[in-house]
């Protein structure tokens, strides 16, 4: 059982949206081949989805600005625009996406006082999402992953599915993602490399 795991792409790590990566937008096109490819069994997709106020934002922390390093519960924690708040365009899934395609949505990050990078878990892994359940159930064995933003959500998750899915075939797909840091994007290949997923481009998915 093969499953395509799409990660945040979202209005809001678009151009346009208020925590935009440079040239997310470009991710969809691919996205969509690799959904129409026939290649998967299972489309699944995660979604970014804060309450108002949440406590990942810098507008929640007096004096804070964004990008800057703050503290949320008692840990680092990046200090990040407003963004992908619940029931805001900036939350919806980008709109060329093939969304009608994709099998199951996890949102994630509704706990105000933590963030969730990870489409598994939460940022202090005490609460799981479920999605790792989920893929298990279905007998997954192969999960190839991609999207937004690759040295924060996609590369959590990425490390948390080689943690919580043992057994399972883990691949990140580099031509259908896009990062925030160049410096940071190049980290987190290499990261992700050495803790066992395998770096492809969407091409050899479809080979
Ligand atoms: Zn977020």
């Amino acid at each position: 059982m093969k499953a395509l795991l799409l990660i945040d792409i979202q209005n809001g790590f678009c151009p346009g949206g208020n925590l935009p990566v440079p040239d997310g937008n470009q991710v969809v096109p691919v996205a969509n081949t690799l959904i129409d490819s026939g290649q998967y069994d299972l489309i699944v997709a995660s979604q970014d989805w804060h309450p108002a106020g949440h406590g990942s934002f810098a507008s929640a922390h007096p004096g804070k600005k964004p990008f800057e390093m703050g503290t949320l519960s008692g840990k680092p924690q990046m200090m990040w625009p407003d963004h992908c708040v619940q029931g805001t365009a900036d939350a919806e899934l980008h709109p060329d996406l093939h969304v009608g395609d994709i099998d199951f949505i996890q949102q994630k990050g509704q706990n105000p006082s933590v963030d969730s990078y990870s489409a598994f878990r939460d940022n202090d892994q005490a609460a799981l999402t479920g999605l790792a359940a989920y893929l298990r159930d279905k007998g997954v064995t192969e999960l190839d992953l991609c999207g937004l933003a690759t040295d924060y959500c996609v590369k959590f998750s990425a490390l948390d599915a080689v943690d919580m899915l043992p057994g399972v075939n883990v691949r990140f797909i580099e031509d259908a993602s896009r990062g925030i840091d160049p410096v940071g994007v190049k980290t987190a290949i290499d990261e992700m490399r050495t803790r066992g997923v395998t770096v492809i481009d969407s091409k050899d998915a479809l080979a």
